[in-house]
């Protein structure tokens, strides 16, 4: 048997597997200290109540002979998406088919899933920093990767591949800068996709951020970006779903991967939960909607409250604003690293160090909006008397 040896490619330990080791040691050595978590984006708030009764109402229903089901759809309930087609789409001027839409447990798999539509040559383009997903299926899959670097010198937007790239992946609103792209900045690499006959896959899972009318929140918004991107979607950060997993991805017809995928799911994934794809559908009745809507303002406060705060304190701060992240420089002297377990050790506020997600990340701290306004106010009260 020989192993994988692309595997060990990978980093060591994931990211945030680190950051909560040192936290943790942290507590041990210092019990009674209360930490702030600024770091890892994960929600806070809990579901509301339209939501999780339609999970119960799920419950029910398998517990009765007469409403039981089995095994659903592999690629998802029809009313799953149609609504998503109707709410989240057409009124974006987007059309979509029902087979294009393809109910996943969340992004995070798909992300790395959809590496298998591609042949092992192919060349990856990821933006430096990024998320971690990206890199690792793409050295798990032994693929070379070309990094975009996003610095303070180009307004964190990358520049387009030097070399051709084949399978391009694409954050907006990003993880970790919370940076998004124009209309305009989208549509050159769309343009660029279709000159070079790449794919594009669109990781919008923090669209519900966007709050500028300018700013597409599908990708599909840009003309002729059917032909050239797949598009992953999920209910984790804009519905507080980390826990219920249900997310979505469209893989257009016109792209030429749509039966492939369908394939794949068929033979790989069983579909999602059939409790979670009742939840995510209660996400667009009036009362669902209104209980989201109050959930995403919080977290908007938030950002807003830890720009505003980091701002006064002199950090120079990027994101935030069509975001949950702020991307913070870190003071002179310190590298992302060590400005972590300086806040950690003499403040107790827990943030993400830009070098985890990338190179170019160095010299940066990612805060999270996911927490709740009281530990924002304590952790920049904290900050404020280092
Ligand atoms: N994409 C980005 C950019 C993320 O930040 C995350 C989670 O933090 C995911 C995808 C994965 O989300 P999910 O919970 O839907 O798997």
């Amino acid at each position: 048997m020989l192993h994988n040896t692309h595997l060990q490619q990978l980093q060591g330990s994931y990211l945030f597997t680190e950051i909560v080791n040192r936290t943790q040691a942290y507590k041990a050595a210092h019990p009674q200290a209360k930490i702030l978590r600024l770091g890892v984006g994960d929600v806070t708030r809990p579901l509301p109540l339209p939501i999780t009764d339609a999970m119960h109402r799920a419950v029910e229903e398998l517990a009765h002979l007469d409403t039981f089901r089995g095994y659903g759809p592999e690629e998802g309930y029809a009313w799953l998406k149609q609504a998503i087609i109707e709410h989240d789409y057409r009124p974006r001027g987007v059309e979509l088919e029902q087979e294009e839409v393809f109910i996943s447990d969340g992004a995070g798999s798909d992300l790395g899933n959809l590496s298998e539509l591609f042949d092992t040559p192919n060349r990856v383009a990821i933006l430096d920093p990024s998320y971690p997903a990206y890199v690792d299926s793409s050295l798990m899959a032994g693929r070379e990767i070309e990094f975009l670097p996003c610095l303070a010198a180009n307004g964190f937007v990358p520049e387009l591949p030097k070399q051709k790239a084949d399978i391009i992946y694409l954050c907006f609103p990003n993880n970790p800068t919370g940076v998004v792209l124009t209309r305009t900045q989208l549509q050159q690499w769309v343009d660029y996709a279709r000159a070079n006959k790449s794919i594009i896959i669109f990781d919008a899972a923090y669209e519900a951020f966007i709050e500028d009318p300018d700013i597409p929140h599908s990708i599909y918004e840009i003309e002729g970006a059917k032909e050239v991107a797949i598009e992953v979607r999920s209910y984790s950060k804009s519905a507080g779903f980390t826990a219920v997993r249900c997310g979505w991805t469209v893989v257009p017809k016109a792209s030429g991967l749509n039966a492939m995928w369908m394939r794949r799911q068929c033979t790989k994934y069983n579909g999602t939960s059939y409790i979670a794809q009742r939840a995510a559908a209660a996400t667009y009745t009036p009362e669902g909607k209104a209980g989201t809507q109050a959930n995403l303002m919080h977290y908007k406060h938030t950002a807003q409250l830890l720009m505003n705060g980091l701002q006064a304190m002199g950090y120079e701060v990027f994101g935030g604003k069509n975001a949950p992240y702020i991307w913070c420089r870190v003071p002179q002297g310190y590298t992302s690293w060590s400005f972590f377990d300086h806040l950690l050790n003499d403040c107790q506020v827990v943030c993400t160090p830009g070098a985890g997600f990338g190179p170019s990340g160095e010299g940066y701290v990612r805060f999270s909006a996911f927490s709740n306004r009281k530990d924002c106010e304590e952790a920049l009260i904290r900050m404020k008397g280092l």
